[in-house]
């Protein structure tokens, strides 16, 4: 049995939709608010049961490990943005949540965990592409700082009580049924206004973008490929696709014309955005694994998408 804390958001889904494809049993905790318990409604039955609740409610959490193997750890605050002016919520969210998890896996004889962690962890950094080994981690955001915490929680966890660890540092990742991000703010800009699109910053910010599907491909692929105790995984593409492209790419999916795109200005969309993140995924590459999409096929993909799901 699997458990996917945060099964019910965008990546947790597309991961649900994986596993049960492959015939596993899937169980998620989630407590929907930011999931949507539609995005895997059409499994809940034979494959997949889902807990509702939170996992600050340890008692609730350690209910939920009965049975389990694996747990695939995604559930976390996921608007990076949130912590200019909430200053506790990744702390909860991300590090306390990450604890009860582990803590509860530990009670419980659970020894597996794979980790939804970011780029964020880097911080800004000089060495581009950049690899797992870089450091020192400095993180700039409260959320790239609680990722940084899980993931040191995980490998003490790993260390002292022998569990097996798989930490997965995604860049953006994008898809249908995402609920945040570049591409879905500028889609719900383009519903308020169709002839202005504001851009935060310069619109030089450059990052890379990996397709959802292939995010949880690589992930089961990292799993299935290293058992090696703690196990540190960039998950991206080869390439970055600038903020200024993205707008670009979403009018032209839009079909609107004569949109005017306007950029704020300043080298960041807010205090704490990392401007330039690409990261060296030569470490997947060499477990055989290959992003079927690229990253400017991934973010036109999803701006098709999301507009079809969420209509303009
Ligand atoms: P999401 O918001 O769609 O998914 C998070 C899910 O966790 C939601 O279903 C939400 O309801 C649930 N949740 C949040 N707090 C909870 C709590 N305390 N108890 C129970 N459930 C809770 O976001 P996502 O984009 O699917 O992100 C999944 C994971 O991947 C997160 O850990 C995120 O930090 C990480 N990540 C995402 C990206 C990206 O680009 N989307 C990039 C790097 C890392």
């Amino acid at each position: 049995m699997h458990l996917v804390t945060g099964g019910a958001g965008f990546i947790g889904s597309h991961l649900v939709d994986r596993l049960v494809s492959k015939g596993e049993k899937v169980r998620v905790i989630d407590n929907l608010s930011s999931g949507r318990i539609d995005f895997i409604e059409g499994h809940i039955g034979d494959s997949v049961e889902i807990v509702i609740a939170d996992l600050l409610d340890i008692d609730r959490l350690s209910d939920a490990m009965e049975g389990v193997t694996t747990v695939h750890h995604l559930a976390a605050n996921p608007d990076i943005r949130l912590g200019t002016k909430v200053t506790d919520t990744d702390l909860k969210q991300g590090t306390i949540a990450t604890y009860n998890v582990l803590e509860s896996m530990r009670k419980n004889g659970v020894r597996r965990i794979s980790f939804s962690s970011s780029s964020a962890v880097y911080g800004e950094v000089e060495a581009m592409p950049t690899p797992e080994s870089y450091g020192p981690t400095l993180p700039i955001s409260l959320y790239g700082a609680s990722k940084l915490a899980s993931e040191s929680l995980i490998s003490a966890w790993a260390g002292t009580f022998g569990a097996t660890a798989w930490i997965h540092r995604f860049a953006n990742i994008v898809g249908p049924r995402g609920t945040h991000g570049v591409i879905y703010d500028f889609i719900h800009k383009l519903r308020s206004d169709r002839g202005v699109l504001e851009v935060l910053g310069n619109g030089l910010q450059e990052k890379s973008y990996m397709d959802v599907e292939d995010t949880v491909n690589g992930m089961l692929h990292i799993i299935d490929s290293s058992d090696e105790g703690v196990a540190l995984y960039n998950l991206g593409t080869d390439e970055t696709v600038s903020v200024s492209r993205i707008a670009e790419i979403v009018v032209e999916a839009s079909g609107l014309e004569d949109v005017d795109i306007r950029y704020t200005g300043g080298d960041r969309g807010w205090p704490g955005d990392v401007p330039r993140t690409w990261l060296d995924v030569g470490r997947l590459d060499s477990l055989g694994f290959e992003a079927k999409r690229t990253s400017e096929e991934a973010v036109r993909r999803c701006a098709e998408s999301l507009i079809d799901e969420i209509g303009l």
